[in-house]
């Protein structure tokens, strides 16, 4: 706890009272795979200038601090947001990619995979070191790479678009300490001289030509059902903006019906409530590839369309499930893993056997609430 508290400039009863009041967390699970870490923590909460999420460890006598991710705000209004935020600066449009946030640091002699909230992932930290050049932090050993996981195999959002395995997606490269992200042409610079695959980057531009090109790539993915866009002053001096596009608030919706008694309401609000506002531009800059009436029917769809998969796999198998396939080159590692998981998430598991070198695992979560809906309703219960 000593080293935390200095890493935080505390006093030592200060950080054990963060402990037990539980915004200092325990970061990580004793094991070989995690030979680096001799101790390690985490911040549950924004505190002081320490994001929620920061990660603080002991390795070898040696405290890393590595930065939360920060909060990227969200435009409903695309060209206003855009003049008004970033006015004539030169903005990098970039590929928002749908799949969970790592920061991955070099401790000691290895690479770690730690998710947004700060956790070290055994999964991630695997499919890292087997994916990631780790040349870059031989020559850079005070940054991290900020990526994206996505993929079909993933713990938290399985998403077969980008590919069937997890891949990592480097959107940012910054100060692990500080936080200070590089310039958007560094980082690409980077990525490519030590071969890191990024969250893809469509062009650089400023004023009324950004909010053409980016409503242009916004339609774009929309097309292809991907999420959309982060917007970002090339040398990252101003806070990035998302945008999501109607594909992705449809996909969304279309999910948080199918677990409508499990899902936060205000989770269905916001998608709702985005759409509103996108028709609302889309009509006014007169972008509509759309119709009203189409847009209509693709949300409405995805609505009822949510639900009614459900019933169905209710009536079906007298459940609802959701599934993911997880890949271990070792064995300790998949064991690690369901013993962390355990510790955050209430989920099961079954071996799936040997497959081209792996141990397969598939993780299930069960959304028993709306599910035990499903069957008071569809016997005649009350709502
Ligand atoms: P936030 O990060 O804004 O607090 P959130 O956790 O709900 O919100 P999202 O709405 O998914 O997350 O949007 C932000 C996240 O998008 C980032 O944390 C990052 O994981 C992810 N992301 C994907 N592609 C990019 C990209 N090109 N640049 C920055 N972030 C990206
Ligand atoms: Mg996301």
């Amino acid at each position: 706890m000593k080293f935390v508290a200095e890493a935080l400039s505390l006093s030592e009863p200060a950080a054990r009272r963060l402990y037990r009041r539980s915004i200092l967390k325990t970061a990580f699970l004793p094991h070989p795979f995690f030979s680096d870490i001799d101790d390690a923590y985490l911040l549950e909460k924004k505190f002081g200038r320490y994001e929620e999420g920061t990660f603080i460890a002991l390795s070898g006598g040696k405290t890393y601090v590595v930065r939360g991710f920060p909060k990227i705000k969200r435009t409903l209004v695309l060209s206003e947001c855009v003049r008004r935020h970033f006015r004539d600066t030169d903005v990098a449009v970039e590929e928002k990619i749908n799949g969970y946030n790592v920061r991955i640091a070099r401790i000691g002699e290895n690479i770690y995979a730690i998710t947004r909230r700060g956790y070290i992932c055994p999964y991630t930290t695997e499919r890292a070191r087997e994916q990631i050049n780790d040349e870059f932090f031989k020559d850079h050993p005070d940054c991290i790479l900020c990526c994206e996981a996505a993929g079909l195999e993933s713990p938290h959002v399985q998403k077969e678009i980008y590919s069937k395995r997890l891949d990592f997606y480097l959107f940012d490269i910054r100060k692990a300490k500080t936080n200070e992200a590089f310039g958007v042409e560094e980082k690409l610079r980077i990525a490519e001289e030590y071969g890191i695959k990024v969250a893809p980057v469509f062009g650089v531009w400023s004023g009324d030509e950004l909010v053409e090109n980016a409503f242009r790539v916004v339609e774009k993915l929309d097309k292809e059902g991907r999420e959309g866009i982060v917007l970002k002053d090339v040398e990252m001096k101003k806070n990035a903006v998302k945008y999501t596009t109607s594909y992705c608030n449809c996909s969304d919706l279309y999910y948080a019906f199918r677990y409508f008694n499990d899902l936060g309401r205000d989770f269905m609000v916001t998608r709702a409530v985005r759409e509103g506002f996108q028709s609302y531009e889309f009509e006014r800059l007169n972008l509509q590839e759309l119709s009203r009436e189409e847009r209509y029917a693709r949300i409405g769809k995805a609505v009822v369309e949510g639900v009614l998969d459900s019933i169905e796999e209710v009536l079906e198998t007298g459940k609802l499930r959701e599934r993911a396939k997880l890949r271990f080159r070792s064995e300790e590692v998949m064991e690690l893993f369901v013993q962390h998981m355990r510790k955050l998430a209430s989920v099961r598991f079954e071996y799936a056997g040997e497959e081209d070198g792996y141990h397969i695992l598939i993780m299930e979560k069960v959304v028993a609430s709306t599910a035990d809906r499903i069957k008071n309703l569809v016997s005649g219960g009350f709502w």
